[in-house]
């Protein structure tokens, strides 16, 4: 799996576990990904769907695109379509998709690299295969995580972060099977590159058989862990957890995921949450319907902005 690896992670700073009076969190819900078709048809698990709005926030959706096997000029991807009132945040583990919007933004999403777009007020983007992965096909697999924002934010400029594989912050665990790739926020006193309006916390980790990781996290943050290759087991009862399930986790400081006999990956999501009413339709997410209403229209009218022409 080509997201970023090191040699030996022994050489990496280890993460400072939680205190003696650290207080683990338990899992309150174990809940099983939707496999479904995105975009132009390409499959997707949607792992929050057995999740509530109140479960996830300040997270809207997470899709896995795959782990799939394309044949030459197979692979799909997601044509141009508008966004307002949230962020998209695209983390590709294998496989390549380039990428264009309204806004100027852009360019080649590869393995371990991070695309971190605000559409805040609105945006147009595709998200397509690059010529070179149409035409060999391939392994691809990534996942997309819907970040929403506040009120107070929902207008704001779009935004576009792009954050290659080398810029990810690389830590271990206290036994050095882990290797912790953090993407946003701050873990254990490490940050992450990218730069969030909604504090949150995104770190794709894998963990070798028979390793430990026990992670301080932020207790005003919620907490999920979302299996995505492998499994192990997690929170205080160690349920298991298995590929393409998502675990809540309850109130406490620090969180404890455990590989068994086979080498887990997995996303560890949370972040503070917002509170406010959700009002979602496709591409929009705002707080109420009018707002939803005014949404289509002000895209209808092209004031979400308009496809650039091809370059070159
Ligand atoms: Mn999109």
């Amino acid at each position: 799996m080509p997201a970023i690896q090191v040699a030996d992670n022994l050489i990496l700073p280890r993460l400072v576990g939680p205190l003696p009076e650290s207080v683990e969190r338990s899992v309150v819900k174990i809940s099983p990904a939707r496999a479904g078709l995105e975009g132009a048809g390409f499959p997707v698990y949607r792992g929050f769907a057995g999740l509530t709005v109140q479960d996830i926030d300040p997270f809207l959706m997470l899709d896995q695109l795959g782990p799939v096997l394309n044949g030459p000029f197979e692979t799909k991807g997601a044509p141009w379509h508008p966004h307002r009132g949230f962020e998209t945040v695209t983390y590709v583990l294998d496989g390549e998709i380039v990428h264009h919007d309204s806004n100027g933004g852009g360019g080649i999403i590869g393995d371990g690299d991070t695309q971190w777009m605000t559409a805040g007020a609105g945006i147009l983007h595709d998200e397509m295969p690059t010529d070179k992965i149409l035409n060999t096909g391939g392994w691809q697999h990534g996942i997309q995580l819907w970040v929403n924002l506040p009120k107070i934010l929902k207008f704001s400029a779009p935004r576009y972060q792009g954050i290659v594989a080398s810029k990810l912050t690389l830590a271990t665990s206290s036994d050095g099977g882990a290797l912790v790739r953090i993407i946003a926020g701050d873990i254990a006193a490490h940050s992450g590159p990218g730069s969030t309006h909604t504090p949150i916390a995104i770190a794709h980790v894998t963990l070798a058989a028979g390793a430990q990781l026990s992670v301080p996290w932020n207790p005003s943050f919620n907490a999920m862990v979302y299996m995505l290759l492998g499994g192990a087991t997690v929170g205080t009862k160690r349920h298991a957890l298995t590929p393409h399930h998502v675990a809540l986790f309850g109130a406490g400081d620090h969180m404890v995921v455990s590989a068994g006999d086979q080498t887990a990956d997995f996303l560890l999501l949370g972040g503070l949450p917002i509170r406010e009413p959700v009002a979602q339709y496709g591409p929009f997410v705002m707080n109420t319907q009018d707002e939803i209403r005014q949404a289509f229209q002000d895209f209808e009218a092209g004031r979400l902005g308009v496809i650039p022409a091809p370059s070159g």
